[in-house]
């Protein structure tokens, strides 16, 4: 999916990893189309309004095992709005149809009563004190699950769910948000940390040093 230029995200990873000596190439993995977990290193699955969640929904069924394993094995992967819940156990969409996820990740969410949070929001890292910024437009509230611990505390704005102040969620290499769009054009700090993973889990004895050495952020 990539209702609001979601896929712009590939466009900053392909100019970041330029930066640090890393040649990127992409590719769509479509509808009716097989995941080969071992052909690709990261993942980009975009959000998208309930519709298209619903077609994807049961598309996604016959990659399930595909993206699970990758996820398991450490595949680095950027989760936005509707794809964030579609790996997921499940989402209730506005109508109140259940619309399954994958269960890739253990978090789930149900719907808000004719409601939906809109607005800018500011969240912060918990580990790395980085601060992210975004927009969010969603119905869904999104609750955590085993092994999950949020993108970031929400400092500003509604997040997952708009009560217990978290905002995403990371799992293993899976970097899930509410943020809408080409949110690593904004947030190149996330950026570099799904490529540095990406590139440790492929190039395990390299010495990554010159990639990490690419400042992000203020300087991107
Ligand atoms: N359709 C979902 C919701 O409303 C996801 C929206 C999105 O991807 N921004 O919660």
């Amino acid at each position: 999916m990539n209702t609001y230029g979601d896929l712009g995200n590939i466009l900053v990873l392909k100019y970041l990893a330029n930066k640090m000596g890393v040649k990127l190439t992409s590719e769509v993995v479509s509808l009716g189309q097989d995941f080969d977990p071992d052909k690709f290193d990261i993942v980009v699955f975009g959000g998208g309004q309930d519709f298209e969640q619903s077609i994807v929904s049961k598309d996604i069924q016959t990659k399930k095992k595909g993206l699970t394993q990758f996820i398991e094995n450490g595949g680095s992967v950027v989760a936005i709005c509707g794809g964030y819940q579609l790996l997921g156990r499940y989402y209730i969409g506005a109508n109140g149809e259940k619309l399954a996820g994958i269960g890739a990740l253990d978090h789930y969410t149900d719907k808000q009563k004719d409601h939906r949070f809109i607005g800018n929001v500011v969240i912060q890292n918990e580990e790395t004190g980085e601060k992210y910024h975004g927009f969010e437009n969603h119905q869904g509230i999104t609750f955590l699950g085993k092994g999950e611990r949020p993108l970031g505390k929400v400092l500003e704005g509604h997040g997952n769910n708009g009560q217990d102040h978290t905002e995403g969620a990371i799992y293993k290499n899976v970097y899930c948000t509410y943020f809408h769009g080409p949110i690593l054009a904004r947030n190149n700090e996330i950026a570099k940390h799904v490529l540095m993973n990406a590139l440790e889990r492929k190039y395990p004895n390299a010495d990554l040093s010159q990639a990490q050495s690419v400042k992000v952020g203020s300087t991107f």
